[in-house]
């Protein structure tokens, strides 16, 4: 069902979630088996899915092995292969959302664009572009990577062919014998690259910064081992185990001695030597920063595509767009029919100014002009009953997200239970403990490779040049932490509020007040 809420629906709900991904999801799977139905998950896209959803540019696909981004209690045998492309990852969440039946709690199309404090009810005034809502509690799971970056070029406003960003794939658009430029060499270029290259007649690629390849053990999964992950679901918990304990062996040159990147580093040099024989290709395509510095790819198609004589490896950056044509930094102008943007999202800075206003007007945005930061990546002073999952430095560079995801559930589950239990109207985080919680995490950032191994990513605040969002350390470490949630860190208020009160009927109007 498209639209959950009609006119004559209730305006005001105990949870608000934001998002359908992972996070919005995997909350409202849990709040159901918690009991409670009074919740609602404002999704903006046309479907659930989140990332999942609206990412769906030629060869998406997680880099993530598939039985471990994937919900613990929702294992899935028939994933076809071992990193499931994006179809395949969107069908499950909507199998998600259709077995723990949450699907009629979700409103599509519906953008939320401000979130207000009401410090005499104690809730969030939740506006969208459909409506107003309030609610006790907010979870965000608007995650990190939704607003796409778009680059800041000379004149690219002027450009007259066709231009989009992998985000926003315009799948109307044919690149057969096309001439296209390409602006970014990150996650989503190296998977849509070799897909677009057979097919074009040239593709210019506009190489800022290399990125450090690893070769991609891809696989498809045989039918015997789904059959047995079906028979018998502790195999594939096991199998799921393993990857687990690997991925977080990573942790090391990553986040504790990142001179242990030496050996990855020198897998990867050869990957490329093996894929690219010309030395003057290899030397442009050679990264100058320590392996992990920026996030590592992987992939066995993007150096071949890149070594095709329709491809233009330039690293003189731009210069300059113009109507029909591409002008590098070497004064070369290259006539193209179209620009394809692939470059990134803005992960440092997740909201926007004057979105999310807390206690006391404050307005989240600009506190977090610097960079955000958060209690457990979870919580903000001044912002009580709003809990942010895939917040500040829960980000990974090395293994599965949704482990972060299920972690943060489990912490916001149990503030509820505390909540309802202790008849507690508000919870709002103690600034000291979120400040020296921060000082933690940011002094255990100070030796990672992110922050020391020579690159500029988007892991680190453009303004702040501090790493908001990664976790420097174990995951379990992360999952310990939000076990419980740690009431001694809050601010609680008890007692009751004036009631909410939005006027049913005003759909698209301003919410009713007493
Ligand atoms: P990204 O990794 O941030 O890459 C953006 C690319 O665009 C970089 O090469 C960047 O160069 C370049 N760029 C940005 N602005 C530019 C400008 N003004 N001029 C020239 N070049 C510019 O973005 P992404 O590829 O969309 O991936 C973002 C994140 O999404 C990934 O890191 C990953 O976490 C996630 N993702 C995951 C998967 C997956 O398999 N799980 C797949 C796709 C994406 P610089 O390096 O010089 O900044």
């Amino acid at each position: 069902m498209d639209h959950a809420t009609a006119d004559t629906t209730p305006r005001h709900h105990r949870v608000i979630i934001i998002g359908s991904g992972f996070s919005g999801l995997g909350t409202a799977i849990r709040l159901k088996e918690y009991g409670e139905e009074d919740f609602l998950v404002l999704e903006q896209e046309g479907g659930i899915g989140g990332t999942w959803w609206v990412n769906r540019y030629p060869g998406c696909a997680c880099d993530v092995q598939s039985h471990l981004y994937s919900f613990s209690f929702e294992l899935n045998p028939a994933w076809s292969r071992l990193y499931a492309t994006q179809p395949e990852i969107r069908d499950y969440l909507n199998h998600c959302a259709d077995k723990y039946d949450v699907r009629r709690h979700v409103r599509l199309r519906t953008a939320v664009k401000r979130l207000l404090w009401d410090e005499s009810r104690r809730c969030w005034w939740v506006e969208t572009d459909a409506g107003h809502w309030s609610a006790d509690v907010v979870v965000s799971g608007m995650g990190g990577l939704s607003r796409p970056a778009l680059p800041d070029i000379p004149g690219i406003q002027h450009f007259r062919g066709r231009t989009f960003h992998s985000q926003q794939w315009d799948h109307d658009y044919d690149p057969a014998g096309e001439r296209v430029a390409v602006i970014g060499t990150g996650a989503s270029a190296i998977q849509f690259v070799p897909q677009i290259q057979p097919l074009v007649q040239r593709l210019d690629l506009y190489q800022r910064t290399p990125p450090w390849i690893v070769p991609k053990p891809d696989r498809p999964i045989a039918a015997w081992k789904q059959r047995l992950y079906r028979r018998w679901p502790a195999v594939q918990k096991l199998v799921r185990g393993a990857i687990y304990g690997v991925l977080e062996g990573r942790v090391l040159p990553f986040a504790i001695n990142p001179r242990l990147m030496a050996l990855p580093q020198r897998q990867a040099l050869r990957h490329l030597r093996r894929q690219v024989p010309d030395p003057e290709l290899r030397r442009r395509l050679t990264p100058d920063y320590t392996f992990g510095c920026k996030r590592v790819l992987i992939s066995d198609d993007y150096y071949p595509a890149v070594t095709r004589p329709n491809v233009d490896l330039i690293t003189a950056g731009i210069s300059e767009i113009r109507e029909h044509s591409v002008v590098d930094g070497d004064g070369n102008e290259r006539e193209v029919d179209a620009l394809i943007l692939g470059t990134g999202f803005h992960a440092a800075d997740p909201v926007p100014e004057g979105m999310i206003v807390g206690r006391d007007g404050q307005d989240l945005g600009t506190l977090w002009r610097d960079g955000p930061a958060a209690y457990k990546g979870t919580t903000v002073a001044g912002f009580p009953n709003l809990f942010f999952l895939m917040g500040p430095n829960t980000g990974l560079g090395h293994s599965s997200v949704v482990y972060m995801i299920e972690s943060q559930i489990r912490y916001v589950m149990d503030a509820l239970r505390r909540m309802d239990r202790e008849r507690i109207t508000s919870v709002e985080v103690l600034a000291e403990a979120e400040s020296a919680y921060n000082a933690r995490v940011q002094s255990r950032l100070s030796g990672a490779v992110w922050n020391t191994g020579g690159c500029r990513s988007w892991y680190l605040h453009p303004a702040s040049g501090r790493n908001v969002t990664l976790w420097p350390e174990f995951t379990w470490r992360f999952r310990r932490q939000t076990r419980r949630f740690d009431m001694a860190a809050y601010r609680v208020e008890r007692g009751s509020p004036r009631a909410p009160h939005i006027t049913p009927a005003r759909r698209g109007g301003a919410p009713g007040r007493e």
